[in-house]
This record gives structure tokens, C-alpha cells and sequence, in this order.
């Protein structure tokens, strides 16, 4: 017999919570203990819920006990690691899992000759524990055994080999089909390595079949408190908390409208609209491909709204049926960035691949699904029947990658002359994060007020120069890197702006404590939450202006004093400062006459005016995002880039940047990185959104 697949582990914190949750969407939760491990070498609870051809997801917990509670404060210790290796491997499986995680822990696969796929494994280096069996006697005295081994590295399955016939399931095709699972890997080939030994080669897409049920491997990487695996449920609707659970729900099951949506982004997704600091390297073809695209793919936002070209750039204006309002000016850009490496790219970086979860491509986040997906609400909203209130305008730039100028630029400078004021202007640049803030389990929907400033400082100096054989104290090139440590040793002052305080304060009731009780006292402990921010890069800069030093050039020759030499240091700007602080900063800090300092040429932008958080526009994008994503924690926060937001200042009211797209940390490093790619989930939620936002504005 084929190796076949026999249960999910699902590592739950709450169990009864959870079954209820699950019970209350129509999914059959049997309580009870499956075959009875002692899971992680502790008592856990159990329960289960059978699915198709005989495959089960098993429900386990630690409990809410304060057993449970202590054992998951532990593994947060460094006590854990030893404690841990004590036990076998099953326990430590299974242990980490349900500790560490709460979501999809692992699987187990059924094997013939479960002694062989060992040996197979360990001839690959793995390591894996010897096989121990198991006996159980159910309800009807009925004996039943099964022999177990796991392996150390927990991407791989649990391996099972049946000691007794298993009984046939009468009830094979009730309950949930699984579609596919996805394994994350921080290592995709020594992975599939593993699975090649126990399920013999994969498919020509990577993929391996058991049965109905599709295996792949998703190199976005593992990470502690994460789910090690996400399956997709046939097309039963799962309840909310699913998905932060590793089970994606029936929104990746396409329906006709969905598909077609997401087959007209990966079309666009395949044109290379990128944007080079060089012009003569922009493809212009691309840019005019990509507008006829829009004009085929949404004929009725092309022929109802009227269109205006600002070169590539495109501004669309739906009247509203109250032409007294601007109610809303929504923002994105069609450029894409350059790609570095394509060969780090599991589908090739043009090529709009589509597969059961994401479409993947350059673009696919940043920015053009926006794009789209607002398009994509236009022509809905026309068949429908719907009207906006208040006139809506749509503005897409064609090179917000390259500073904005003959886009956004433009059509702001545009508005601004005919008068345009919107009430509110939404652009990207804040997301919703899944494992990003630490403490908080559920997602975090990050709408930003505003974003900071870019100043790149250039350091110069020039000397003599002459033989290297009787040198000065410092040659010009000391002399600039001198300059370059003392501005990093020296950064520009923390700053608690109210931004970051009503960031924090927004997050505290989503905290355990003590975190809550700090955050929620934010404006008495500024300066403590100040330094705590200050421990990873990401948080810092919510706190200062930051330095980075970027470019350091200088010299020619080894035994030659260079006459020259400079730095480039590029500066973030926290509203509340200003280019001339940096550049005042910079004079103070260097103190040294011999060094020019002064603005480099390129982008230059002061930090963006703030949004107030406490009106009716702010509350109104809130709201929206929780009508798609009901469990959602909302806050603020600054967007540390620049957008094509801040060529708009003067033409809108308040600005949020904000997408409702669930993206892990694996996920932010794909933007402007390699293997960029938005889940269906995502897109249908952002077109969703975008629906809602032109209906209530
Ligand atoms: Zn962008």
C-alpha cells in the first residue's frame, strides 16, 4: 500500500473553546482521547474531528490550566531546551508544538514498513528515534496497535505503521475533505529530501499526492509560535479562528467571480512595469500594455468614470451623487521594483503563477494588486447598481518606486488647481501582521497616520593627497569614516511621539500582562517604552530618526593618499523633526570643519503631517477592516518609507495608509525581495474592503 495520510495534529490552547467554535459552524467535534500517547510526555486533552477517507485532525492541548499555563511560560525559558531532549521524540514533536504554538503542529503519514522508511531516513542524515508501539483497547474491548517513530526535525511527518487492520470507516466520504497542506520549511531541499524518502518522488510542480490530499513545501519559513503547517478545508465555512490556526478557510476555494479576478491580476502581475533610477532602462511598452489591460479587464469603470493619462499615471473620477463632497481619494501605484536575483525565486518573478493559495509575482503585494483589487470594487459596485454619496477619486502613479515625480506628483499639483480637498486619502503602507508585535497572538491591523521623512547627508572630504609613506594622522578616508562612526555611535534623541504613545495604548488590551498594565500607562512610562522599542531595528524606528550609513567610496590606489573621499547616510525622519535637525545633527555630531556636509541630491521628503486617530475617518477605515477581518487588534503607527501619500498633503484632509492583507514576517521580507506573492485570501479581502470604503464614503 501507498504511504497514506492519518491525522493533523492541531495544538489548541483553549480545547473546549475551540470545539465549541467549531461545533458552531457546523463541524462534527468528538471529544475523547484518540490513540492515546502520552503527547509531550504530559497529560494533554484530546479531541477530534474526521475528515474524508478516513484522515482525522486531532484537537490536543495543554489546557487552561495553570498546569497548561506553566508548561507554555516554560518553554518560553531557556529551561525548556534541556527539559525537553529529555523525553522521545514523539514527546518533544509533540511537546514543542503544543507548547510553543497554537495551530497545526505537524502530521503524521501511514507507511508499510515503517523500519525501512527509518533506516531511508538515517541513511539521509536525519535523525529520527527508534520505533516503540502502542496498544489501546476501545469501548468494545476491541485491541487495536500501531507502531510509532518521529523524526528530530519537525517539517517531517510522524510515522505510523498500523500493528492490527484498521477496521473499515463506514463514514469514508462524510465530514471535511482536506484540499492540500503546506509544510514551512526554513530549509525547502533538505525538506523535500525527507519527504522523497518517505513518499518517493513529487510531482512536476513540487508537490506530492496522498490520496486526495496534495503535500507541498512553503519556504516563508518557520517560526516559533507560528503554525508548522497551514491545510486548506474543502469548502466548508470554518469559524474565525481557523485561520490564525493554520486552516484555511473557503475563501481559497474559488468561486467563478474570485477566479477571474485573480486570473485578470496575474495577467498583470506578468507585465514588467519596473521602475529603474536609470529612464533609459523603463520598458514604456510595458506601462501602456498594463493600461490596456485595466481598460479590457474593467470595461465598465473604463466607460462609467471619467479617465484622465498623466503620462503613465492614470486618475479616475467617479461624481458622486452629492456633488457638493470629495469624499475620498484612494492611492496606488502600477511600478514595480527591479528584481535582484531571479533565480531566488521559486516561480520566476514575471511569470503570474496562480496555485491553490497565492499568485505570485513581482508586484503581487506591492502595489498592484491595490490596483486592481480597487478596480475590481469599481466594476462591481457599477453592476451593481451602487452609486458613491460623495465623489470618489482613484489616482494610480506609474513611478512612486522612483520618487513620484511625473506621477503622483503631477495629479496632485492637478487637484490642487482645480480646488480638490477629499475628505480622506488612503494609500498603502500599513498591513496586518500575524506574529509580528510580540505578546499579541491575533492579527494586528496597522493604520498609519502618516509616514516619516528621507534626507540622504553627504559626507565629503578632500585633501592632498601624495605618497603613502609619510602619512598624516587621518587621510581623507579616516577622516569620512570617523564621521560615518560618530553618527552612528551617536543617533539622533529618542522621541515619543503621540503617534507611537496611541499605538501602544491601542495594543495594551490585547496584552498579557504586566505588558498590558505598561502599555496601558504609556503616557507616565514614555521613556521606558521608548527604550524597550529600542531593542530590535523594527521598533526603534518608530522612536527615532534614524542613521544608516549607506555608501562609503573614497581612494584609488593602495599605496596612494586619496585626494577624496565621501559617504551617503541616509536619514528617516520622525514627524516632529525636520531635514534641518538632521543636517544640524550632523554638524554638531562630526564637529569637524574639514568635512562638508550637505543634502545629497535625490529623493528629499519632511515627515508627513499626522492624522488625528480619533475621528470619524479613522474610525470609519477601522471599522472597515474589522467587518473583513472581525478579530483583528486595530492600531496606528508611522509608515517608516515614503509613499506617493506625501505629494498629497494638500489636497485631502486626513490620509491613512492602510491594506487589510494578513502578512507573516516571512511575508514583509518578500516586498521588494524575492518570491513576493498575495494569498486569494488576501486579495478577496482587500476587494472586499475597497467595496465597503466606496459604499460608506
Ligand atoms: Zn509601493
Amino acid at each position: 500500500m501507498a504511504p497514506a495520510l492519518d491525522h493533523l495534529l492541531l495544538a489548541v490552547r483553549d480545547l473546549e473553546r475551540t470545539a465549541r467554535e467549531f461545533r458552531a459552524a457546523g463541524i462534527d467535534v468528538v471529544a475523547g482521547s484518540p490513540p492515546g500517547l502520552p503527547h509531550g510526555g504530559v497529560p494533554t486533552a484530546c479531541a477530534r474531528i474526521s475528515c474524508r477517507n478516513g484522515v482525522a485532525i486531532d484537537l490536543l492541548s495543554y489546557g487552561v490550566s495553570p498546569y497548561g499555563q506553566a508548561v507554555r511560560l516554560l518553554a518560553k525559558t531557556p529551561a525548556w531546551g534541556p527539559l525537553r531532549s529529555r523525553g522521545s521524540a514523539v514527546e518533544r514533536y509533540i511537546g514543542d508544538g503544543l507548547a510553543r504554538t497554537e495551530g497545526l503542529i505537524g502530521m503524521s503519514i501511514r507507511v508499510d514498513d515503517l523500519a525501512a522508511t527509518v533506516r531511508a531516513l538515517r541513511d539521509e542524515g536525519f535523525d529520527v528515534d527508534d520505533p516503540a508501539d502502542f496498544t489501546r483497547t476501545d469501548a468494545t474491548g476491541a485491541e487495536s496497535g500501531w507502531r510509532v517513530a518521529a523524526p528530530g526535525d519537525p517539517t517531517l511527518p510522524i510515522l505510523i505503521e498500523k500493528l492490527t487492520p484498521s477496521l473499515p470507516t463506514t463514514e469514508a466520504d462524510r465530514g471535511i475533505g482536506i484540499g492540500w497542506i503546506a509544510v514551512r520549511t526554513d530549509d525547502t531541499d533538505r525538506t523535500a529530501t525527507g519527504y522523497r524518502v518517505v513518499l518517493g518522488e513529487p510531482e512536476a510542480d513540487g508537490s506530492w499526492q496522498l490520496g486526495p490530499v496534495a503535500i507541498r513545501l512553503d519556504g516563508g519559513g518557520r517560526s516559533p509560535g507560528l503554525p508548522n503547517l497551514r491545510a486548506c478545508l474543502g469548502s466548508t465555512p470554518l469559524p474565525r479562528s481557523a485561520s490564525s490556526l493554520g486552516l484555511v478557510d473557503a475563501f481559497n476555494t474559488l468561486d467563478t467571480h474570485s477566479a477571474a479576478s485573480i486570473d485578470r491580476l496575474a495577467q498583470a502581475l506578468r507585465l514588467q512595469t519596473v521602475s529603474y533610477e536609470d529612464p533609459t532602462r523603463i520598458d514604456d511598452s510595458q506601462f501602456v500594455q498594463l493600461g490596456e489591460l485595466l481598460e479590457t479587464s474593467f470595461p465598465k469603470a473604463h466607460s462609467e468614470l471619467t479617465v484622465e493619462k498623466f503620462g503613465h499615471s492614470r486618475l479616475y473620477t467617479w461624481p458622486g451623487t452629492d456633488p457638493t463632497r470629495v469624499a475620498g481619494l484612494f492611492l496606488a501605484h502600477m511600478d514595480v521594483v527591479p528584481v535582484d536575483d531571479p533565480d531566488r525565486w521559486t516561480h520566476p518573478p514575471f511569470s503570474g503563477v496562480v496555485d491553490d493559495e497565492f499568485v505570485w509575482g513581482r508586484g503581487a503585494i506591492d502595489d498592484k494588486s491595490r490596483v486592481l483589487a480597487l478596480l475590481e470594487a469599481i466594476e462591481g459596485a457599477l453592476t451593481d447598481g451602487v452609486r458613491p454619496t460623495g465623489t470618489l477619486y482613484f489616482a494610480f502613479g506609474h513611478d512612486e518606486e522612483i520618487g513620484g515625480e511625473n506621477g503622483a506628483c503631477v495629479i496632485a499639483r492637478e487637484l490642487l488647481e482645480r480646488g480638490v480637498r477629499a475628505e480622506i486619502l488612503l494609500d498603502e503602507g500599513g498591513v496586518v501582521t500575524r506574529g509580528v508585535v510580540d505578546g499579541i497572538d491575533r492579527p494586528v491591523a496597522s493604520i498609519m497616520l502618516g509616514e516619516k521623512g528621507f534626507a540622504t547627508v553627504r559626507l565629503s572630504t578632500r585633501d592632498l593627497g601624495g605618497h603613502s609613506s609619510m602619512p598624516p594622522k587621518h587621510t581623507a578616508v579616516g577622516r569620512i569614516s570617523r564621521a560615518v562612526v560618530a553618527l552612528e555611535d551617536n543617533p539622533m534623541p529618542l522621541l515619543m511621539s503621540p503617534t507611537v504613545l496611541d499605538m501602544t495604548k491601542r495594543l495594551a488590551p490585547f496584552m498579557s500582562e504586566p505588558r498590558r498594565s505598561l502599555l496601558r500607562s504609556a503616557d507616565r512610562f514614555s521613556a521606558v517604552i521608548a527604550r524597550i522599542l529600542t531593542a530590535r531595528p523594527q521598533t526603534e524606528a518608530l522612536v527615532r530618526t534614524t542613521t544608516a550609513a549607506t555608501v562609503i567610496r573614497g581612494g584609488v590606489k593602495a599605496n596612494v593618499l586619496p585626494q577624496h573621499a565621501e559617504a551617503l547616510v541616509n536619514f528617516r525622519i520622525l514627524p516632529g523633526e525636520s531635514v534641518a535637525d538632521v543636517l544640524a545633527h550632523c554638524r554638531a555630531t562630526i564637529a569637524d570643519d574639514r568635512v562638508d556636509i550637505e543634502l545629497a541630491p535625490g529623493m528629499l521628503a519632511e515627515p508627513s503631517p499626522v492624522s488625528p486617530s480619533d475621528g470619524p475617518e479613522f474610525a470609519l477605515v477601522a471599522e472597515s477592516a474589522r467587518k473583513v477581518l472581525p478579530d483583528v487588534a486595530v492600531t496606528t503607527g508611522l509608515v517608516p518609507g515614503a509613499t506617493d501619500a506625501r505629494h498629497y498633503n494638500d489636497v485631502a484632509a486626513v490620509r491613512f495608509n492602510f491594506a487589510p492583507i494578513i502578512l507573516e514576517q516571512a511575508d514583509l521580507e518578500r516586498i521588494h525581495g524575492s518570491d513576493e506573492r498575495i494569498s486569494h485570501e488576501n486579495y478577496q479581502r482587500l476587494i472586499a474592503f475597497d467595496r465597503i470604503l466606496i459604499e460608506r464614503l
